[in-house]
């Protein structure tokens, strides 16, 4: 710890993004970097707390408290302060392939639970941990280390998200040679198709990490969809082991009166057609641009759907959000180091709020039904306001206020209300175990499942979730899967 009194002497200080509206005419991301002197000062306010909070990944009630991946934060904090930079970026790829990745979209559960935040903001840890690996990149320390013995065991990865990545890169790691079958055109998963540019730019920033994987000795079969396009029993013959991580990719509908109109889409759809044309421009996507958007679901998708419809040039936009909105500060039921369930503008919001003046977020508030035209397309969404109670039966949940409705003109409906779990055809050729979720029946920290040999990781395994987990979960299956082949293995 390089200064005792940083975190009394110094103010929390992020670096400012771009405007918010001139950043609405590109997708290029959004954050801009703190010069390296004002980080290091950032990183002085570190206390180095006998029992830091920050590294320890557990579930308190449910949610993220601290780093899911262990990253030794308090010691790349004082790393920074003191300017050694490189040593920083060492102690970082200790315990995350990709810090590019979760330094640009991670909502940061090690901040909740930092010491400095029980009296005051949070040491910036996120902003320091993607300043440390871009610098990485910028000077060129990070560069391909291929491993000097192989095994000669032949692993297949099935998905290539965050899970899949990172099992591969530890796998590869431990000597294995690693081939990730993915059935999109390009690798990444929810970081290539799902996360928009703005967050986390594909070219510079997600292909770069995996053409050095590939430099590596990692390889990628893409548009091949195991199960489909290769019989998934052929592939587990031909292979020592296998890795799922197929992600949670079934979307949860809304089954009300006028779905079938014309124009209402699930966010996925959307956005994965839109970084298609981000990235090979002049094919077919969903636009928003003169139209009144409506979407369905207050979430980080629903966020996502906001920032792309500003970008095409829609004429208004709505997020509805069933819950309340949350409170300030934290409840006294929600205390320090959980997870802070606080009210939060993000960029789409943010973005929203700078274009038509406020945040688009309407909350305790439900969709009854569409409207459409005489064309079959959609021109309304009829909404109500809820509260949460117990109805006659006793069961709590949203009920709706009488006298509350209301008519939100739409030309275009985004459903972003979060996924149902994997898609299960693949898996019922397998005939893998499944839990009641739908999810492949595997123990965290475990992740064998039904079938010797396979194993599972990410949200295929446990339900939608977050990439710092889906990194976890891909490190962690790696390690099983090396033991499984090797009898021991040295992967952490
Ligand atoms: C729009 C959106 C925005 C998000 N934003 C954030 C965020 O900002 N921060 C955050 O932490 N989390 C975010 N998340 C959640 C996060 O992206 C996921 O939790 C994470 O990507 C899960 O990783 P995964 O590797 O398990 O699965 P995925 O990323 O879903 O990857 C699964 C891959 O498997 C492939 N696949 C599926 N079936 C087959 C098959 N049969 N054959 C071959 N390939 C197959 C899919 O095409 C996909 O590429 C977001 C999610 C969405 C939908
Ligand atoms: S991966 Fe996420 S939780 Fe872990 S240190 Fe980085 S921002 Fe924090």
């Amino acid at each position: 710890m390089g200064k005792p009194t940083g975190f009394i002497d110094y103010e929390r200080e992020l670096p400012t993004d771009r405007d918010p509206i001139s950043r609405l005419g590109d997708w290029k991301e959004i954050h801009n970097h703190l010069p390296e002197e004002k980080l290091k000062v950032q990183g002085s306010r570190c206390m180095d707390c006998g029992i830091p909070f920050c590294h320890t990944g557990k579930l308190i009630s449910g949610m993220a408290s601290g780093c899911p991946i262990n990253n030794l934060i308090p010691e790349w904090n004082d790393l920074v302060y003191r300017g050694l930079w490189s040593e920083a970026l060492d102690r970082l790829h200790k315990t995350n392939n990709f810090p590019e990745f979760t330094g640009r979209v991670c909502p940061a559960p090690c901040e909740g639970s930092c010491t400095v935040g029980i009296s005051g903001p949070p040491v910036t840890i996120k902003n320091i941990e993607v300043s440390i690996v871009d610098k990485g990149w910028e000077e060129g320390w990070i560069v391909a280390q291929a491993p000097t013995k192989r095994t000669g065991k032949k692993v297949a990865i099935i998905g290539s998200g965050p899970a899949g990545l990172s099992a591969a890169a530890q796998l590869n790691k431990a000597g294995h040679t690693v081939t990730v079958f993915e059935r999109a055109d390009r690798p990444g998963g929810l970081l290539m198709y799902g996360i928009p540019n703005m967050k986390l730019d594909k070219n510079e920033v997600v292909l770069r990490r995996i053409s050095l994987l590939e430099d590596e000795g990692v390889k990628f079969v893409c548009n091949t969809s195991v199960g489909t396009d290769l019989p998934v029993d052929k592939l587990l013959k031909e292979y020592d082991a296998t890795v799922i991580c197929t992600g949670a990719t079934k979307a949860r509908d809304l089954p009300i009166p006028g779905r079938e109109f014309k124009g209402i889409h699930v966010a996925m759809d959307f956005l994965t057609a839109n970084t298609k044309e981000v990235l090979d421009p002049g094919g077919d996507y969903i636009t928003a641009k003169g139209k009144d958007v409506v979407i369905i679901g207050g979430g980080d998708t629903g966020t996502d759907c906001v920032g792309t419809s500003l970008r095409h040039g829609c004429t208004s936009v709505t997020q509805l959000e069933i819950m309340s909105k949350p409170p300030l500060k934290r409840a006294a039921n929600n205390p320090w180091p959980e997870w802070p369930k606080v009210y939060k503008m993000d960029y789409g919001q943010e973005e929203a709020a700078a274009k038509f003046g406020d945040d688009p977020r309407v909350y305790l508030t439900t969709a009854t039904h569409f409207e459409g035209d005489a064309d079959g397309n959609v021109k309304a969404v009829h909404v109500v306001n809820v509260e949460w109670k117990k109805d006659d039966k006793g069961n709590f949940g949203p009920q709706k206020i009488p006298g509350t409705e209301k008519v939100l003109p739409a030309q275009i409906v985004l459903l972003a209300m979060g996924f149902l779990g994997p898609e299960q055809p693949m898996l019922d050729a397998l005939n893998i175990e499944r839990d009641p979720r739908t999810n492949i029946k595997a123990e965290h920290e475990k992740y064998t499942t039904s079938i010797p040999g396979v194993f599972a990781a990410g949200d295929c395994r446990r339900g939608q979730s977050l990439v710092v987990w889906a990194f976890n979960e891909g490190r962690g299956a790696a390690r099983e899967c090396d033991r499984f082949l090797m009898g021991s293995t040295d992967l952490p």
